[in-house]
């Protein structure tokens, strides 16, 4: 099985990915659960989006296709989630709907 990180799109003009992805190579914070049997990263993905990022061309449906076709099974919710965002507890629970486990947590 693979693992997934979701962002929040409000960074997505400024941040390039480094800190959660240097964590995840290195088992580091979130990713330390798993330095004795590391799954792949098979996705770094942005949010559903709000009435702040939410674009005219999306395919909300076929991003979580996507994911579960590459075996994601776990997504984490990335630290700018946490930082930017009212709500956190939605993200979880419609992920959890879709059947993902879902991790509070990146770098
Ligand atoms: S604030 Fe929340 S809903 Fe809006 S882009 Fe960020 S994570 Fe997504």
């Amino acid at each position: 099985m693979a693992i997934a990180i979701m962002a929040c799109r409000k960074l997505i003009g400024k941040c390039s990915g480094t800190g959660c992805l240097k964590a995840y190579n290195n088992c580091k914070v979130a990713f330390e659960i798993y330095k004795d049997n590391k799954p792949p990263l098979a996705s770094f993905f942005y949010c559903k989006g709000c009435k702040e990022t939410k674009g005219t061309d999306e395919d909300w449906d076929h991003k979580i296709t996507q994911l579960k076709n590459n075996n994601v099974d776990t997504v984490h919710l990335a630290l700018c989630i946490n930082v930017e965002c009212d709500e956190y507890e939605k993200h979880e629970e419609m992920l959890k709907g879709e059947g993902f486990k879902v991790i509070r947590g990146s770098h």
